[in-house]
């Protein structure tokens, strides 16, 4: 009997598709390490009226798109979704499965993992095939101290979450040719125990911290969540767009989505501002693929002005003050 040609899947989330293309990354992702394999590209798409979905992750990429449609899939729903993935993943067996790790994949990824009896890679910063042909998947560890790579030799598929952003999305191909399997919905799927009672869609800043060209980063040495505010006028004279620190999003200073870092996003602006931060590793996780780098912190010794191509030892809502006075006066002459 000819040997099955192994599948990479991508699980589709395309929730929040015009913020968040994390779906999109991985399918790019995964497409180099089929090179590395010979693998077929999957996306795997579950909801309602899905089309305009399976065409899109075509044009990115996946050579084959998985689809089950149903009405009760049309919202996502952890426990309907896992048990159709895990269904569909003990009839096709893919060697691979990849899943943004978003708050819908950080929960889902494990219970799929869990019940398919194998393991999982939270919050991969690297993927890649090694000589044996397994996955790599790179992650921080020991509280971001060090990155680690891991392989799932013995069990099936290697599974990983990835983080948006590490990866870039191959430019949309127009011409790209793929195959669309269509699975019908499972039976005895169990009984959803969350009911959907509404849902509505957050409104977008201009556009999403990871593809932001220019990035104004705030730090606890900010001061307060009023002063963190000035750095959001800054950002919007500047074209851009807010990031900051874990500590500043748990005091509410800054929207929980702005988090940059290990356990959050990885940006790579062409400018980064970085005010008022200290450049702990779990932050500059996130930072290192930055361009050029302005930092301003009183402390001259602070990590991130180490890393910065300009450090300006100063108060740092003075200078964001100062900032936005300058650019308002230029943009008025
Ligand atoms: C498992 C784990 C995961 C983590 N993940 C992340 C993550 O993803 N992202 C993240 O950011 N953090 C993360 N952290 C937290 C991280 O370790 C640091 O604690 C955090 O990044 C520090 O934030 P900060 O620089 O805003 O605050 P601080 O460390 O308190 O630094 C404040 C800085 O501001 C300067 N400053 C003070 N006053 C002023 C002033 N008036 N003007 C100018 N400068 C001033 C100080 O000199 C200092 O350098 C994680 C930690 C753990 C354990």
């Amino acid at each position: 009997m000819a040997e099955k040609t192994p599948e990479i899947w991508v699980f589709g989330d395309y929730r929040n598709y015009f913020q968040n293309r994390v779906t999109l990354q991985l399918l790019s992702r995964a497409h180099d390490l089929a090179g590395k394999t010979g693998a077929i590209v999957c996306a795997v798409v579950f909801g309602q009226g899905v089309q305009e979905w399976v065409g899109e992750y075509i044009a990115h990429g996946a050579n084959r798109v998985y689809v089950v449609e149903d009405a009760s899939l049309a919202y996502y729903s952890t426990d309907l979704y896992v048990a159709v993935m895990e269904s569909l993943a003990r009839q096709c067996s893919p060697e691979i499965i990849l899943v943004g790790a978003t708050s819908f994949g950080r929960e889902f990824a494990p219970r799929v993992a869990k019940r398919l009896g194998t393991g999982l890679t939270a919050d991969c910063v690297g993927l890649d095939i090694n000589t044996e042909g397994l996955l790599v998947q790179t992650a921080p560890a020991f509280g971001g101290n060090l990155l680690s790579r891991i392989i799932t030799p013995r069990t099936r598929p290697q599974m990983a979450t990835v983080r948006p952003g590490t990866f870039q999305e191959i430019p949309h191909n127009y011409q790209a040719e793929g195959e669309t399997v269509r699975v019908p919905l499972p039976q005895n799927l169990p009984k959803d125990r969350v009911r959907l009672i509404s849902s509505e869609r957050k409104p977008a800043g201009s556009q999403k911290l990871e593809d932001s060209p220019v990035v104004v980063c705030g730090g606890r040495g900010m001061g307060s969540k009023s002063r963190f505010r000035n750095l959001n006028e800054l950002a919007r004279l500047l074209g851009g767009e807010v990031g900051a620190t874990r500590p500043v999003v748990y005091s509410r200073w800054a929207e929980e989505d702005s988090m940059v870092g290990q356990a959050d996003k990885h940006i790579r602006p062409k400018v980064l501002f970085s005010f008022g931060v200290s450049g702990a590793i779990q932050h500059t996780a996130g930072i290192i693929d930055a361009g050029f780098v302005i930092a301003v912190n009183k402390n001259p010794n602070a990590a991130m002005m180490k890393m910065a191509d300009v450090a300006i030892v100063a108060d740092a809502n003075q200078v964001c003050l100062a900032l936005i006075k300058e650019l308002k006066k230029r943009l008025r002459s």
